[in-house]
């Protein structure tokens, strides 16, 4: 089966043509020294090229805001706040929190990361929150493009959004694109989220209704980011998750996407979003538990996302190794072209 259901045998490709605006310097996730930031802008481009070798693609760059499709899945306060930093920072600046609490509404502006923020990896700098509404409304509109003529189409989301929660921000995400998507195509017909990112999406997970379910297949969310808390649960009947174990090769890693699909191919959904990591790639040293693809062995999911039912809206989120990117999307691309 041809994974694009293609209109005229050309990939509909959305993007966020702001995304640049949010360059990050520096990743402080691992403490001093700090390491470039890995979100870099050049990633877009890149995972742009590998689809492109792949076959003929025709890119439709996305100038809007979503701000309110963004504010219909987050809390008000929290898009408030990211938009009011947006407007104090300087150009350059990047803006971290330093005390984390539930409620740091009295404090001055420039500690309330901390009420929304994960981590300390994922700064604000003026441009970000423009950056990541107009990355969700790439999403939405290749959501929107999908809805209306049924095929499958690629929103090239840049920051990604598979760990922005309800009210939260971390994992280089701020608004949950995949989840604002999926929520968008439901109106026109079943649908799911099937998440390939390394990571999971906790964010994703947490903002799963039963009606739009979560499927994920990842690193041990424990030991790797987003490191859950012990205990943390997810419900049952909005999340299946799927752990790949460390050091795992390409074998074991189709043997669980198989038996996850499983449940998207009961579900037959009319429309299946698919957030889109290439950090899977054994070079990405963004794993803190190293599993074993290698760039070919995108071709084997790419075949396998394929297969699956509904027509598929693929969501970038994660892959960092810019070495390996083209390679990764390209063979993504060929095995998904079928
Ligand atoms: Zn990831």
């Amino acid at each position: 089966m041809n994974g694009y259901a293609r209109k005229r045998d050309v990939l509909q490709v959305f993007y966020p043509a702001l995304h640049g605006s949010h360059a990050p310097a520096m990743d402080l996730s691992d403490g001093l020294p700090p390491r470039d930031h890995p979100d870099s802008p050049a990633r877009v481009d890149l995972v742009l090229e590998g689809f492109a070798r792949s076959g003929p693609v025709e890119v439709t760059r996305v100038h809007d805001l979503a701000e309110e499709d963004v504010r219909s899945l987050h809390d008000a306060d929290y898009v408030d706040f990211l938009l009011e930093a947006s407007g104090a920072l300087a150009p350059g600046e990047e803006l971290l929190p330093v005390s984390f609490g539930k409620n740091l509404s009295r404090a001055p502006w420039r500690l309330r990361p901390g009420m929304f923020a994960r981590e300390v990896g994922t700064p604000i700098l003026a441009g970000t929150p423009d950056a990541a509404l107009n990355s969700a409304a790439a999403a939405a509109a290749a959501a929107r493009w999908s809805s209306r003529e049924g095929h499958s189409a690629l929103a090239l989301c840049r920051p990604p959004g598979h760990h922005a929660g309800r009210r939260r921000y971390g994992g280089y995400s701020y608004f949950n694109n995949a989840t604002l998507a999926a929520r968008i195509l439901a109106s026109s017909g079943r649908t799911a989220i099937l998440d390939i990112d390394y990571h999971l999406g906790e964010g994703s997970a947490e903002l799963a209704v039963p009606e739009i379910p979560y499927f994920s297949l990842h690193a041990d969310p424990w030991a790797n980011y987003p490191y859950l808390e012990a205990g943390r649960t997810f419900p049952e009947n909005s999340c299946t998750l799927a752990t790949v174990q460390a050091g795992a090769g390409v074998g074991t890693y189709m043997a669980l996407l198989e038996s996850l699909g499983q449940g998207i191919r009961d579900l037959a959904p009319a429309f299946l979003v698919v957030s889109l990591g290439f950090d899977t790639f054994r070079g990405d040293d963004i794993q803190d538990e190293p599993i074993a693809i290698e760039t070919d062995d995108f071709a084997r999911i790419g075949a396998a996302v394929a297969r699956l039912p509904g027509a598929k809206l693929l969501v970038l989120e994660g892959g960092y190794d810019r070495a390996s990117l083209v390679a990764c999307a390209e063979n993504f691309a060929r095995g998904f072209i079928g």
